[in-house]
Protein backbone atom coordinates (compact mmCIF):
# COMPACT_ATOMS: atom_id res chain seq x y z
CA UNK A 1 0.00 0.00 0.00
CA UNK A 2 1.24 3.43 -0.77
CA UNK A 3 1.84 5.63 2.16
CA UNK A 4 3.45 8.89 0.99
CA UNK A 5 2.90 12.86 1.43
CA UNK A 6 1.72 13.96 -2.14
CA UNK A 7 4.77 17.24 -2.48
CA UNK A 8 4.29 18.07 -6.29
CA UNK A 9 1.75 16.61 -8.76
CA UNK A 10 2.52 16.74 -12.51
CA UNK A 11 -1.14 17.26 -14.65
CA UNK A 12 -1.31 15.20 -17.55
CA UNK A 13 -4.05 17.01 -19.18
CA UNK A 14 -5.15 20.49 -20.34
CA UNK A 15 -7.90 22.89 -20.41
CA UNK A 16 -10.27 23.16 -17.47
CA UNK A 17 -9.87 19.81 -16.05
CA UNK A 18 -6.32 20.97 -15.63
CA UNK A 19 -7.21 24.81 -13.84
CA UNK A 20 -9.54 22.83 -11.62
CA UNK A 21 -7.19 20.47 -10.63
CA UNK A 22 -4.17 23.21 -10.02
CA UNK A 23 -6.54 25.04 -7.93
CA UNK A 24 -7.20 22.42 -5.65
CA UNK A 25 -3.42 21.79 -5.27
CA UNK A 26 -2.31 25.09 -4.64
CA UNK A 27 -5.22 25.28 -1.48
CA UNK A 28 -3.10 21.92 -0.23
CA UNK A 29 0.04 23.41 -0.95
CA UNK A 30 0.78 21.00 -3.46
CA UNK A 31 3.40 22.00 -5.99
CA UNK A 32 1.66 21.46 -10.06
CA UNK A 33 3.88 20.82 -13.13
CA UNK A 34 2.03 21.51 -16.34
CA UNK A 35 2.68 20.32 -19.49
CA UNK A 36 1.31 21.86 -22.59
CA UNK A 37 1.40 21.30 -26.58
CA UNK A 38 2.43 23.97 -29.23
CA UNK A 39 -0.88 25.27 -29.07
CA UNK A 40 -1.04 25.13 -25.32
CA UNK A 41 1.80 27.69 -24.76
CA UNK A 42 0.24 30.47 -23.18
CA UNK A 43 -3.00 28.61 -21.84
CA UNK A 44 -4.32 29.52 -18.81
CA UNK A 45 -3.44 25.90 -16.88
CA UNK A 46 0.30 26.17 -18.03
CA UNK A 47 0.60 30.09 -16.51
CA UNK A 48 -0.80 28.70 -13.73
CA UNK A 49 0.87 26.00 -12.67
CA UNK A 50 4.58 26.33 -11.04
CA UNK A 51 6.23 24.79 -13.49
CA UNK A 52 5.22 24.25 -17.07
CA UNK A 53 7.20 22.15 -19.82
CA UNK A 54 6.85 21.66 -23.53
CA UNK A 55 5.39 18.46 -24.28
CA UNK A 56 4.99 17.94 -27.96
CA UNK A 57 3.24 19.16 -31.05
CA UNK A 58 -0.49 20.02 -31.07
CA UNK A 59 -1.66 16.41 -32.25
CA UNK A 60 -2.79 14.59 -28.85
CA UNK A 61 -0.50 11.53 -29.47
CA UNK A 62 2.57 13.48 -29.93
CA UNK A 63 1.70 15.51 -26.38
CA UNK A 64 -1.22 14.59 -24.10
CA UNK A 65 -1.22 10.80 -24.80
CA UNK A 66 2.75 10.49 -25.22
CA UNK A 67 3.19 8.14 -22.13
CA UNK A 68 7.30 7.94 -22.40
CA UNK A 69 7.49 12.16 -22.81
CA UNK A 70 5.03 12.43 -20.35
CA UNK A 71 6.92 10.27 -17.54
CA UNK A 72 10.29 11.74 -18.85
CA UNK A 73 8.92 15.20 -17.53
CA UNK A 74 7.78 13.84 -14.39
CA UNK A 75 11.23 12.46 -13.99
CA UNK A 76 12.70 15.47 -14.40
CA UNK A 77 10.88 17.79 -12.46
CA UNK A 78 11.17 15.23 -9.73
CA UNK A 79 7.06 14.85 -8.95
CA UNK A 80 5.35 12.85 -6.36
CA UNK A 81 2.58 11.54 -8.34
CA UNK A 82 0.69 12.29 -11.90
CA UNK A 83 -3.23 13.57 -12.11
CA UNK A 84 -4.40 12.49 -15.45
CA UNK A 85 -8.01 14.52 -15.45
CA UNK A 86 -10.78 12.66 -17.80
CA UNK A 87 -10.05 11.80 -21.36
CA UNK A 88 -6.38 11.26 -22.63
CA UNK A 89 -4.63 8.74 -20.41
CA UNK A 90 -6.79 8.60 -17.32
CA UNK A 91 -8.05 5.36 -18.31
CA UNK A 92 -4.98 3.50 -19.91
CA UNK A 93 -3.66 0.99 -17.60
CA UNK A 94 -0.39 0.38 -19.40
CA UNK A 95 0.07 4.29 -18.22
CA UNK A 96 -0.90 3.57 -15.05
CA UNK A 97 1.61 0.62 -14.76
CA UNK A 98 4.90 2.85 -16.49
CA UNK A 99 4.02 5.58 -13.94
CA UNK A 100 4.03 3.59 -10.69
CA UNK A 101 7.19 1.48 -12.04
CA UNK A 102 8.71 4.61 -12.33
CA UNK A 103 8.28 5.21 -8.84
CA UNK A 104 5.53 7.85 -9.09
CA UNK A 105 1.70 7.81 -7.60
CA UNK A 106 -0.83 7.28 -10.48
CA UNK A 107 -3.87 9.63 -8.85
CA UNK A 108 -6.31 7.27 -9.64
CA UNK A 109 -7.30 3.27 -9.35
CA UNK A 110 -5.23 0.90 -9.72
CA UNK A 111 -3.59 -0.95 -13.63
CA UNK A 112 -5.93 -3.78 -12.57
CA UNK A 113 -9.03 -2.08 -11.84
CA UNK A 114 -8.75 -0.02 -14.91
CA UNK A 115 -8.05 -3.17 -16.86
CA UNK A 116 -11.18 -5.01 -15.46
CA UNK A 117 -13.48 -2.20 -15.09
CA UNK A 118 -12.57 0.06 -17.94
CA UNK A 119 -13.69 -2.61 -20.23
CA UNK A 120 -17.33 -2.55 -20.81
CA UNK A 121 -17.38 -6.53 -20.65
CA UNK A 122 -15.44 -7.30 -18.24
CA UNK A 123 -17.37 -4.82 -16.50
CA UNK A 124 -20.65 -6.66 -17.27
CA UNK A 125 -19.47 -9.66 -15.82
CA UNK A 126 -18.29 -8.13 -12.46
CA UNK A 127 -21.77 -6.09 -12.34
CA UNK A 128 -23.67 -9.28 -12.95
CA UNK A 129 -21.37 -11.32 -10.25
CA UNK A 130 -22.36 -8.95 -8.18
CA UNK A 131 -25.85 -8.88 -8.89
CA UNK A 132 -26.35 -5.75 -10.07
CA UNK A 133 -28.84 -6.18 -12.85
CA UNK A 134 -27.16 -5.35 -16.62
CA UNK A 135 -28.76 -3.97 -19.80
CA UNK A 136 -29.84 -7.74 -21.75
CA UNK A 137 -27.05 -8.78 -24.30
CA UNK A 138 -23.67 -10.31 -24.85
CA UNK A 139 -21.11 -11.48 -22.04
CA UNK A 140 -18.94 -12.01 -24.67
CA UNK A 141 -17.17 -10.32 -27.68
CA UNK A 142 -18.99 -10.80 -30.94
CA UNK A 143 -16.79 -11.63 -34.08
CA UNK A 144 -19.34 -13.05 -36.35
CA UNK A 145 -22.70 -11.95 -38.09
CA UNK A 146 -24.47 -15.53 -37.02
CA UNK A 147 -23.37 -15.66 -33.37
CA UNK A 148 -24.73 -11.36 -33.25
CA UNK A 149 -28.23 -12.92 -34.53
CA UNK A 150 -28.46 -15.67 -32.80
CA UNK A 151 -28.12 -13.33 -29.13
CA UNK A 152 -30.49 -10.95 -31.47
CA UNK A 153 -32.97 -13.45 -31.66
CA UNK A 154 -33.67 -13.31 -27.74
CA UNK A 155 -33.57 -9.82 -26.76
CA UNK A 156 -34.81 -8.52 -30.08
CA UNK A 157 -34.23 -5.06 -32.61
CA UNK A 158 -33.15 -2.87 -31.89
CA UNK A 159 -29.57 -3.19 -30.44
CA UNK A 160 -26.90 -1.27 -29.70
CA UNK A 161 -23.39 -2.31 -30.99
CA UNK A 162 -20.59 -0.88 -28.44
CA UNK A 163 -16.91 -1.19 -28.52
CA UNK A 164 -15.68 -2.98 -25.51
CA UNK A 165 -13.35 -0.09 -24.90
CA UNK A 166 -15.08 3.08 -26.14
CA UNK A 167 -15.74 6.29 -24.19
CA UNK A 168 -17.03 9.72 -24.81
CA UNK A 169 -20.28 8.58 -27.11
CA UNK A 170 -18.02 7.27 -29.48
CA UNK A 171 -18.11 3.82 -30.45
CA UNK A 172 -21.68 3.12 -30.86
CA UNK A 173 -24.36 2.01 -33.14
CA UNK A 174 -28.17 1.61 -33.67
CA UNK A 175 -29.18 -1.67 -35.57
CA UNK A 176 -32.43 -2.12 -36.40
CA UNK A 177 -33.03 -4.83 -38.95
CA UNK A 178 -30.88 -8.01 -40.04
CA UNK A 179 -30.51 -5.96 -42.88
CA UNK A 180 -28.24 -3.58 -41.41
CA UNK A 181 -26.16 -6.07 -39.34
CA UNK A 182 -23.61 -7.13 -41.33
CA UNK A 183 -22.22 -4.02 -42.51
CA UNK A 184 -23.14 -2.24 -39.26
CA UNK A 185 -20.92 -4.94 -37.43
CA UNK A 186 -17.57 -4.50 -39.45
CA UNK A 187 -18.11 -0.63 -39.61
CA UNK A 188 -18.01 -0.87 -35.40
CA UNK A 189 -15.37 -3.06 -35.50
CA UNK A 190 -13.18 -0.97 -37.83
CA UNK A 191 -14.21 2.49 -36.06
CA UNK A 192 -13.25 0.72 -32.62
CA UNK A 193 -9.90 -0.20 -33.73
CA UNK A 194 -9.23 3.00 -35.11
CA UNK A 195 -9.97 5.08 -32.54
CA UNK A 196 -9.58 3.08 -29.31
CA UNK A 197 -6.82 0.43 -30.65
CA UNK A 198 -9.21 -2.39 -29.63
CA UNK A 199 -12.42 -3.72 -32.09
CA UNK A 200 -13.87 -6.09 -29.69
CA UNK A 201 -17.85 -5.62 -30.18
CA UNK A 202 -20.59 -6.56 -27.91
CA UNK A 203 -24.36 -6.30 -28.08
CA UNK A 204 -27.12 -4.90 -25.78
CA UNK A 205 -30.93 -4.16 -26.15
CA UNK A 206 -31.40 -0.38 -27.37
CA UNK A 207 -33.78 1.02 -24.51
CA UNK A 208 -36.03 3.20 -25.86
CA UNK A 209 -36.46 6.75 -24.32
CA UNK A 210 -33.93 5.73 -21.27
CA UNK A 211 -32.79 7.79 -18.77
CA UNK A 212 -28.90 8.08 -17.45
CA UNK A 213 -28.43 7.81 -13.98
CA UNK A 214 -25.19 7.61 -12.38
CA UNK A 215 -23.52 7.58 -9.07
CA UNK A 216 -20.36 9.07 -7.73
CA UNK A 217 -17.99 6.80 -5.61
CA UNK A 218 -15.68 7.63 -3.71
CA UNK A 219 -13.01 4.38 -2.56
CA UNK A 220 -10.10 4.50 0.04
CA UNK A 221 -7.30 1.82 -0.08
CA UNK A 222 -8.28 0.44 3.25
CA UNK A 223 -11.20 -1.15 1.91
CA UNK A 224 -13.68 1.94 2.89
CA UNK A 225 -16.26 3.07 0.30
CA UNK A 226 -18.73 5.78 0.30
CA UNK A 227 -20.65 6.76 -2.52
CA UNK A 228 -21.67 10.77 -2.97
CA UNK A 229 -25.53 10.24 -4.45
CA UNK A 230 -26.77 10.35 -8.30
CA UNK A 231 -26.68 12.64 -11.10
CA UNK A 232 -28.72 12.50 -13.52
CA UNK A 233 -27.33 13.17 -17.93
CA UNK A 234 -30.06 12.20 -19.72
CA UNK A 235 -29.50 15.56 -21.59
CA UNK A 236 -26.86 14.56 -24.63
CA UNK A 237 -26.39 14.99 -28.06
CA UNK A 238 -24.45 12.37 -29.74
CA UNK A 239 -24.83 9.82 -26.34
CA UNK A 240 -22.60 12.53 -24.97
CA UNK A 241 -23.69 14.90 -21.94
CA UNK A 242 -24.84 18.74 -22.17
CA UNK A 243 -26.94 19.15 -18.95
CA UNK A 244 -26.58 17.25 -15.79
CA UNK A 245 -28.17 17.33 -12.40
CA UNK A 246 -28.56 16.29 -8.77
CA UNK A 247 -30.73 14.95 -7.32
CA UNK A 248 -32.09 13.40 -10.35
CA UNK A 249 -36.06 13.94 -10.35
CA UNK A 250 -36.94 10.51 -12.12
CA UNK A 251 -36.37 8.11 -8.97
CA UNK A 252 -37.73 8.10 -5.44
CA UNK A 253 -36.26 7.38 -2.16
CA UNK A 254 -36.26 3.45 -2.66
CA UNK A 255 -35.20 3.49 -6.20
CA UNK A 256 -31.98 5.74 -4.93
CA UNK A 257 -31.24 3.51 -2.70
CA UNK A 258 -31.16 0.41 -4.70
CA UNK A 259 -29.02 2.38 -7.27
CA UNK A 260 -26.26 3.67 -4.81
CA UNK A 261 -26.30 0.11 -3.40
CA UNK A 262 -26.02 -1.19 -6.41
CA UNK A 263 -23.02 1.24 -7.37
CA UNK A 264 -21.01 0.45 -3.72
CA UNK A 265 -21.23 -2.96 -4.57
CA UNK A 266 -19.82 -2.93 -8.47
CA UNK A 267 -16.91 -0.97 -6.60
CA UNK A 268 -16.58 -3.29 -3.90
CA UNK A 269 -16.47 -6.60 -6.62
CA UNK A 270 -13.82 -4.58 -8.98
CA UNK A 271 -11.82 -3.89 -5.96
CA UNK A 272 -12.12 -0.03 -7.00
CA UNK A 273 -10.14 2.36 -5.58
CA UNK A 274 -9.92 6.26 -5.88
CA UNK A 275 -12.86 8.22 -7.09
CA UNK A 276 -14.76 6.90 -9.84
CA UNK A 277 -18.43 6.98 -11.47
CA UNK A 278 -21.24 4.08 -11.83
CA UNK A 279 -23.16 4.17 -15.08
CA UNK A 280 -26.85 3.22 -15.21
CA UNK A 281 -29.61 3.39 -17.88
CA UNK A 282 -33.03 3.68 -16.25
CA UNK A 283 -36.00 2.05 -18.85
CA UNK A 284 -39.67 3.40 -19.28
CA UNK A 285 -41.00 0.84 -15.96
CA UNK A 286 -38.04 2.15 -13.89
CA UNK A 287 -35.63 -0.79 -14.30
CA UNK A 288 -32.58 0.00 -13.87
CA UNK A 289 -29.40 -1.50 -15.60
CA UNK A 290 -24.97 -0.99 -15.21
CA UNK A 291 -23.94 0.84 -17.80
CA UNK A 292 -20.28 1.15 -17.44
CA UNK A 293 -18.14 2.28 -14.78
CA UNK A 294 -15.51 5.64 -15.37
CA UNK A 295 -12.59 4.57 -13.68
CA UNK A 296 -11.54 8.77 -13.35
CA UNK A 297 -13.07 12.12 -12.46
CA UNK A 298 -15.91 13.10 -14.55
CA UNK A 299 -16.64 15.99 -16.49
CA UNK A 300 -19.85 16.79 -14.07
CA UNK A 301 -18.26 15.97 -10.69
CA UNK A 302 -18.85 19.53 -9.66
CA UNK A 303 -22.27 19.21 -9.16
CA UNK A 304 -21.54 16.53 -6.57
CA UNK A 305 -19.25 19.19 -4.71
CA UNK A 306 -22.00 21.67 -4.63
CA UNK A 307 -24.26 19.37 -2.99
CA UNK A 308 -22.13 17.75 -0.53
CA UNK A 309 -19.39 19.87 0.25
CA UNK A 310 -16.59 17.64 -0.77
CA UNK A 311 -13.88 18.45 -2.95
CA UNK A 312 -13.76 15.10 -4.91
CA UNK A 313 -9.94 16.21 -6.21
CA UNK A 314 -8.42 16.65 -2.80
CA UNK A 315 -10.05 13.26 -1.67
CA UNK A 316 -8.38 11.63 -5.05
CA UNK A 317 -4.90 13.18 -3.54
CA UNK A 318 -5.91 12.02 0.13
CA UNK A 319 -6.70 8.34 -1.03
CA UNK A 320 -3.47 7.97 -3.16
CA UNK A 321 -1.37 9.09 -0.33
CA UNK A 322 -2.90 6.16 1.36
CA UNK A 323 -4.91 8.25 3.45
CA UNK A 324 -8.34 6.79 5.17
CA UNK A 325 -11.06 8.63 3.77
CA UNK A 326 -11.96 11.03 6.73
CA UNK A 327 -15.75 10.73 6.70
CA UNK A 328 -17.92 7.51 6.30
CA UNK A 329 -21.46 7.13 4.31
CA UNK A 330 -23.36 8.24 7.72
CA UNK A 331 -21.32 11.66 8.19
CA UNK A 332 -22.58 12.53 3.84
CA UNK A 333 -24.97 15.00 3.48
CA UNK A 334 -26.51 16.06 0.25
CA UNK A 335 -27.97 19.44 0.19
CA UNK A 336 -30.05 21.32 -2.43
CA UNK A 337 -30.07 21.14 -6.26
CA UNK A 338 -27.26 21.28 -8.85
CA UNK A 339 -27.15 21.94 -12.34
CA UNK A 340 -24.11 22.20 -14.83
CA UNK A 341 -24.31 22.97 -18.36
CA UNK A 342 -21.50 22.23 -20.54
CA UNK A 343 -20.59 24.91 -22.19
CA UNK A 344 -19.66 23.89 -25.84
CA UNK A 345 -17.80 25.83 -29.05
CA UNK A 346 -20.22 23.52 -31.29
CA UNK A 347 -22.80 25.26 -33.63
CA UNK A 348 -26.55 23.65 -32.39
CA UNK A 349 -27.61 24.81 -35.58
CA UNK A 350 -25.52 22.93 -37.88
CA UNK A 351 -25.76 19.61 -36.07
CA UNK A 352 -23.13 20.43 -33.41
CA UNK A 353 -20.45 21.42 -35.28
CA UNK A 354 -17.19 22.20 -33.93
CA UNK A 355 -16.68 25.71 -33.95
CA UNK A 356 -13.27 26.72 -33.87
CA UNK A 357 -11.22 30.73 -33.33
CA UNK A 358 -10.24 33.11 -30.99
CA UNK A 359 -12.76 33.62 -28.15
CA UNK A 360 -12.89 37.70 -28.72
CA UNK A 361 -15.29 38.59 -25.96
CA UNK A 362 -16.17 36.26 -22.87
CA UNK A 363 -18.53 37.58 -19.91
CA UNK A 364 -18.78 35.47 -17.70
CA UNK A 365 -21.95 35.55 -14.71
CA UNK A 366 -21.67 35.37 -11.42
CA UNK A 367 -23.69 35.45 -8.33
CA UNK A 368 -24.86 33.62 -5.25
CA UNK A 369 -24.67 29.79 -5.58
CA UNK A 370 -22.96 29.84 -9.57
CA UNK A 371 -19.42 28.15 -10.66
CA UNK A 372 -18.06 28.58 -13.71
CA UNK A 373 -14.61 26.00 -14.25
CA UNK A 374 -13.07 27.23 -17.06
CA UNK A 375 -9.41 26.77 -18.89
CA UNK A 376 -9.78 29.58 -21.09
CA UNK A 377 -10.05 33.53 -21.43
CA UNK A 378 -10.74 35.75 -23.45
CA UNK A 379 -8.15 36.47 -26.26
CA UNK A 380 -7.75 32.20 -26.32
CA UNK A 381 -8.20 30.60 -29.48
CA UNK A 382 -10.78 27.47 -29.73
CA UNK A 383 -8.57 24.90 -32.16
CA UNK A 384 -9.58 21.90 -33.89
CA UNK A 385 -7.08 19.68 -31.96
CA UNK A 386 -8.97 18.76 -28.57
CA UNK A 387 -12.35 18.86 -26.91
CA UNK A 388 -14.25 22.25 -27.75
CA UNK A 389 -15.61 22.54 -24.02
CA UNK A 390 -15.44 26.41 -22.96
CA UNK A 391 -16.39 26.20 -19.99
CA UNK A 392 -18.75 24.27 -17.41
CA UNK A 393 -21.62 26.57 -15.42
CA UNK A 394 -22.32 25.25 -12.19
CA UNK A 395 -25.63 26.26 -10.28
CA UNK A 396 -26.92 25.53 -6.67
CA UNK A 397 -30.25 26.12 -5.20
CA UNK A 398 -31.98 25.21 -1.98
CA UNK A 399 -34.83 23.75 -4.41
CA UNK A 400 -34.79 22.26 -8.19
CA UNK A 401 -36.58 25.56 -9.16
CA UNK A 402 -34.27 27.86 -7.67
CA UNK A 403 -31.96 26.05 -9.17
CA UNK A 404 -33.02 26.44 -12.28
CA UNK A 405 -34.10 30.11 -11.80
CA UNK A 406 -30.42 30.92 -11.34
CA UNK A 407 -29.06 28.78 -13.91
CA UNK A 408 -31.60 30.14 -16.72
CA UNK A 409 -30.82 33.97 -15.53
CA UNK A 410 -26.68 32.89 -15.47
CA UNK A 411 -27.27 31.50 -18.97
CA UNK A 412 -28.84 34.59 -20.12
CA UNK A 413 -26.34 36.86 -18.61
CA UNK A 414 -23.23 34.71 -20.16
CA UNK A 415 -21.63 36.36 -23.18
CA UNK A 416 -18.97 34.46 -25.55
CA UNK A 417 -18.57 35.82 -28.81
CA UNK A 418 -15.90 35.16 -31.46
CA UNK A 419 -16.65 30.69 -31.80
CA UNK A 420 -20.08 29.86 -32.27
CA UNK A 421 -21.55 28.16 -29.18
CA UNK A 422 -24.38 26.60 -27.45
CA UNK A 423 -25.05 28.94 -24.91
CA UNK A 424 -28.42 29.52 -26.46
CA UNK A 425 -29.14 25.86 -26.44
CA UNK A 426 -28.74 25.37 -23.15
CA UNK A 427 -30.90 28.25 -21.98
CA UNK A 428 -33.77 27.02 -24.47
CA UNK A 429 -32.82 23.59 -22.40
CA UNK A 430 -33.06 24.69 -18.95
CA UNK A 431 -36.44 26.75 -20.07
CA UNK A 432 -38.02 24.15 -22.11
CA UNK A 433 -41.42 23.05 -20.04
CA UNK A 434 -40.60 19.33 -20.23
CA UNK A 435 -37.43 19.62 -18.55
CA UNK A 436 -38.31 22.23 -16.06
CA UNK A 437 -41.26 19.42 -15.23
CA UNK A 438 -38.30 16.79 -15.24
CA UNK A 439 -40.15 14.69 -17.86
CA UNK A 440 -37.32 14.47 -20.04
CA UNK A 441 -34.78 11.10 -21.30
CA UNK A 442 -31.61 10.79 -23.33
CA UNK A 443 -33.94 11.84 -26.92
CA UNK A 444 -34.69 14.87 -25.84
CA UNK A 445 -32.79 16.90 -28.04
CA UNK A 446 -33.83 14.67 -31.20
CA UNK A 447 -37.71 14.58 -29.79
CA UNK A 448 -38.00 18.95 -29.20
CA UNK A 449 -35.21 20.48 -30.88
CA UNK A 450 -35.12 21.60 -34.24
CA UNK A 451 -32.98 24.21 -36.14
CA UNK A 452 -35.74 25.83 -38.20
CA UNK A 453 -37.98 26.74 -35.31
CA UNK A 454 -34.64 27.71 -33.17
CA UNK A 455 -33.05 29.28 -35.51
CA UNK A 456 -35.00 32.41 -35.56
CA UNK A 457 -33.92 35.38 -33.23
CA UNK A 458 -30.46 33.08 -31.57
CA UNK A 459 -28.82 32.83 -35.23
CA UNK A 460 -29.13 35.98 -35.84
CA UNK A 461 -27.88 37.72 -32.86
CA UNK A 462 -25.32 34.93 -32.93
CA UNK A 463 -24.16 36.31 -35.81
CA UNK A 464 -24.37 40.24 -35.02
CA UNK A 465 -22.49 39.61 -31.66
CA UNK A 466 -19.61 38.00 -33.36
CA UNK A 467 -19.60 41.48 -35.11
CA UNK A 468 -20.01 43.28 -32.82
CA UNK A 469 -17.51 42.09 -30.47
CA UNK A 470 -14.97 41.61 -33.15
CA UNK A 471 -15.47 45.54 -33.50
CA UNK A 472 -14.99 46.12 -29.94
CA UNK A 473 -12.18 44.30 -29.72
CA UNK A 474 -10.43 45.21 -32.88
CA UNK A 475 -10.98 48.60 -32.04
CA UNK A 476 -10.35 48.95 -28.49
CA UNK A 477 -12.48 51.84 -28.12
CA UNK A 478 -14.11 52.35 -24.96
CA UNK A 479 -16.77 54.11 -26.28
CA UNK A 480 -17.46 51.13 -28.46
CA UNK A 481 -17.49 48.81 -25.11
CA UNK A 482 -20.01 50.79 -23.33
CA UNK A 483 -22.62 50.23 -26.16
CA UNK A 484 -22.40 46.62 -24.39
CA UNK A 485 -25.05 46.99 -22.48
CA UNK A 486 -27.53 48.27 -24.90
CA UNK A 487 -26.50 45.16 -27.35
CA UNK A 488 -27.31 42.80 -24.52
CA UNK A 489 -30.66 43.51 -23.14
CA UNK A 490 -31.74 43.72 -27.16
CA UNK A 491 -30.18 39.79 -26.82
CA UNK A 492 -31.83 39.31 -23.68
CA UNK A 493 -35.19 40.35 -24.18
CA UNK A 494 -35.92 39.33 -27.88
CA UNK A 495 -34.51 35.81 -26.70
CA UNK A 496 -37.30 35.75 -23.47
CA UNK A 497 -39.77 37.17 -26.45
CA UNK A 498 -38.47 33.59 -27.77
CA UNK A 499 -39.34 31.53 -25.07
CA UNK A 500 -41.90 32.91 -23.60
P1 LIG B 1 -17.99 12.02 -18.69
O1 LIG B 1 -18.33 10.55 -18.72
O2 LIG B 1 -17.05 12.42 -17.61
O3 LIG B 1 -19.16 12.85 -18.84
P2 LIG B 1 -17.30 12.24 -21.44
O4 LIG B 1 -17.86 10.94 -21.90
O5 LIG B 1 -17.96 13.48 -21.86
O6 LIG B 1 -17.09 12.21 -19.89
O7 LIG B 1 -15.77 12.31 -21.81
C1 LIG B 1 -14.94 13.26 -21.22
C2 LIG B 1 -13.78 13.49 -22.09
O8 LIG B 1 -13.00 12.34 -22.15
C3 LIG B 1 -14.11 13.83 -23.51
O9 LIG B 1 -13.13 14.69 -23.97
C4 LIG B 1 -14.07 12.49 -24.20
O10 LIG B 1 -13.83 12.65 -25.56
C5 LIG B 1 -12.92 11.85 -23.47
N1 LIG B 1 -13.04 10.40 -23.36
C6 LIG B 1 -13.89 9.70 -22.60
N2 LIG B 1 -13.67 8.39 -22.70
C7 LIG B 1 -12.65 8.23 -23.57
C8 LIG B 1 -11.93 7.11 -24.09
N3 LIG B 1 -12.25 5.86 -23.77
N4 LIG B 1 -10.93 7.35 -24.96
C9 LIG B 1 -10.62 8.60 -25.30
N5 LIG B 1 -11.24 9.70 -24.83
C10 LIG B 1 -12.23 9.52 -23.99
P1 LIG C 1 -19.58 6.05 -23.13
O1 LIG C 1 -18.46 5.19 -22.63
O2 LIG C 1 -19.36 6.54 -24.48
O3 LIG C 1 -19.97 7.08 -22.13
P2 LIG C 1 -21.99 4.59 -22.29
O4 LIG C 1 -22.15 3.12 -22.31
O5 LIG C 1 -21.82 5.23 -20.98
O6 LIG C 1 -20.81 5.01 -23.26
O7 LIG C 1 -23.26 5.22 -23.01
C1 LIG C 1 -23.33 6.58 -23.30
C2 LIG C 1 -24.78 6.95 -23.63
O8 LIG C 1 -25.26 6.17 -24.74
C3 LIG C 1 -25.78 6.66 -22.52
O9 LIG C 1 -25.85 7.70 -21.58
C4 LIG C 1 -27.06 6.51 -23.30
O10 LIG C 1 -27.57 7.76 -23.68
C5 LIG C 1 -26.60 5.80 -24.54
N1 LIG C 1 -26.70 4.34 -24.38
C6 LIG C 1 -25.70 3.50 -24.02
N2 LIG C 1 -26.14 2.22 -23.96
C7 LIG C 1 -27.44 2.26 -24.28
C8 LIG C 1 -28.47 1.25 -24.42
N3 LIG C 1 -28.23 -0.04 -24.23
N4 LIG C 1 -29.72 1.67 -24.79
C9 LIG C 1 -29.97 2.97 -25.03
N5 LIG C 1 -29.05 3.94 -24.92
C10 LIG C 1 -27.81 3.61 -24.56
MG1 LIG D 1 -20.57 6.67 -20.19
Amino acid sequence: MKNKNIQKILIANRGEIAVRIIKTCREMGIKTVAIYSDVDKNATFARYADEAFYVGSASAKESYLHQEKIIEISKKAKVDAIHPGYGFLSENPSFVREVEKNHIIFIGPGEESIQKLGNKIIARKIAKSAGVPIVPGTMEPINSVDRAQSIIASIGYPVLLKAAGGGGGKGMRVINSDSELASGLRTCQNEALLAFGDDRIFIEKYISNPRHIEVQILADQHGNIVHLGERECSIQRRHQKIVEESPSIAINQKLRDDITEAAVEVVKRGNYTNAGTVEFILDTDNNFYFLEMNTRLQVEHPVTEMRSGIDLVRQQILIAEGKELPFSQKDISLHGHAIEARICAEDPLNNFFPSTGTLRFINSPRGMGLREDTGVEQGDQITPYYDPMISKLIAWGATRDECLGKMSLALKMYQIYGVRNNLPLCSWIIDHPKFREGVYHTHFLQEYFSSEEFNIPGKELLKAGAAVVGHIVTTGSKKRIGSRPTFFSQWRNSKSEYYR
